[in-house]
């Protein structure tokens, strides 16, 4: 490593926690699918900070947008209206086909936002007893790292050491629909699912699942609430992954990319008689909703509205799979493509996940691992073609090695 890089690396992990193991390499400029580090050297990145950068770096009608509002005002709190607030509320609320939107900061605090006002609508619709509401979760979930949300992880990593956690969850097997319905009792308000489970390596369920559970819930009276805050805006070839089975769920939570890249937006849609359940007080946040993010977001918003990302995810990804599945049997073991993501695991022959990212930082193509044998591959959808051959071609390298 360079000397200047080591320094910052060490610094760095001098005076910051150790709550990440990241790749030795520092990064001072973005463009597009491009990285650059502080000694010039140009990467691929091909994570897209976990799908926020769905956009790409510095993407020009997104960084307007911020510039212009920057200038004018950031931030109100929600104690007084804003003049953005409104506008992306009504451009994200007609995207999602439903009433509200309820605006927040992470991705964790909207599924932690979603389960309040499960709760919520629980209680004061479905009439459950009081402190008795149970949502169902999937095996092998990753929502967030809140208390709340680790206390029904399986990963022993996220939980270890951080209970006591919040009672009320249910975790069945992720793609098997009728546990679902088995799981489900007069108490229970809701099914809380990645429609794609993204941290668990680009799992992808049976197909028809998403529609079984939909017909589920609707049945049994439950929520059907999508996680989408990695799967949606445009990702997987279609706004949200539950489109690629023409289903629509009660709640849709979002987050990463609907701040393009810029800011820290989530938000959880719903339509009035779900999301309307929330009274003034109950629940809030002092930046959720500030100008700053609302004219970000309305602009991502406008730009998903035109389904040209989502359908270069669609032709890029099949473009990409085909050339992933050809490195079954040298190198990877299994791969799992949805529209531009994908989920590649590593013969261990080859080696571990970590290893093949840091063999990738030689060859100018950065890429995460997820549970020690599988890299995710999820490049900002403006990515070319070309570039994507010329990224694979790196991969097969390194898995040769
Ligand atoms: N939900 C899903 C499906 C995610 O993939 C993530 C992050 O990876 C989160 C929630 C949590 O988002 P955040 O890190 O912004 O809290």
């Amino acid at each position: 490593l360079d000397i200047a890089m080591s320094r910052i690396i060490a610094a760095e992990e001098e005076h910051v926690a150790h709550n990440y193991h990241p790749l030795p390499v520092v990064i001072s400029r973005g463009e597009g699918a491009w990285v650059t580090d502080v000694e010039g050297k140009r990467y691929l990145d091909l994570l897209s900070a976990y799908s926020a950068l769905n956009f790409g770096h510095g993407h020009p009608a997104i960084l307007a947008a911020a510039q212009e509002q920057l200038n004018r005002l950031t931030l109100t709190s929600r104690a007084y209206h804003n003049d953005r607030l409104g506008l992306f509320a009504a451009a994200l609320a007609e995207l999602c086909g439903k009433d509200l939107v309820l605006p927040m900061n992470t991705g964790a605090e909207a599924v932690e936002t979603g389960i309040k006002v499960a709760r919520a609508w629980g209680y004061r619709v479905k009439g459950v007893a009081p402190d008795a509401a149970k949502i169902v979760v999937a095996h092998g979930n990753f929502h967030g790292r809140t208390t709340t949300i680790v206390g029904f992880s399986d990963d022993p990593q996220a939980r270890a050491d951080f209970g006591p956690f919040t009672p009320g969850f249910i975790s069945v097997p992720f793609g098997d629909a009728a546990v679902i319905d088995a799981a489900i009792t007069a108490d229970t308000v809701a099914v809380l699912i990645e429609p794609i489970q993204g941290e668990a390596g680009v799992v992808l369920p049976p197909e028809g699942y998403l529609k079984k559970v939909r017909e589920i819930c609707t049945r049994r009276g439950v929520l059907f609430i999508a996680d989408e805050i990695q799967s949606g805006l445009g990702r997987v070839g279609a706004t949200f992954a539950c489109d690629r089975e023409g289903v629509v769920p009660d709640v849709y939570l979002l987050g990463k990319a609907l701040g393009g890249g810029v800011v820290p937006l989530s938000a959880v849609v719903a339509d009035r008689d779900v999301l309307g359940v929330i009274r003034p007080g109950e629940h809030g946040s002092t930046f959720g909703g500030n100008p700053l993010a609302a004219a970000v977001g309305l602009r991502v918003v406008e730009m998903l509205q035109t389904g040209e990302f989502q359908e270069r995810a669609k032709l890029l990804g099949e473009h990409l799979e085909a050339k992933l599945q050809e490195l079954v049997g040298h190198g990877a073991t299994a791969v799992r493509v949805a529209g531009l993501w994908a989920g590649v695991d590593i013969d261990p022959a080859a080696g571990t996940g970590r290893q093949i990212a840091e063999r990738l930082i030689a060859r100018g193509v950065l890429v995460k691992d997820t549970h020690g044998q599988t890299i995710r591959i999820a490049p900002p959808l403006v990515v070319r073609a070309t570039e994507l051959d010329w990224a694979v071609e790196q991969l097969r390298f390194v898995l040769a090695d």
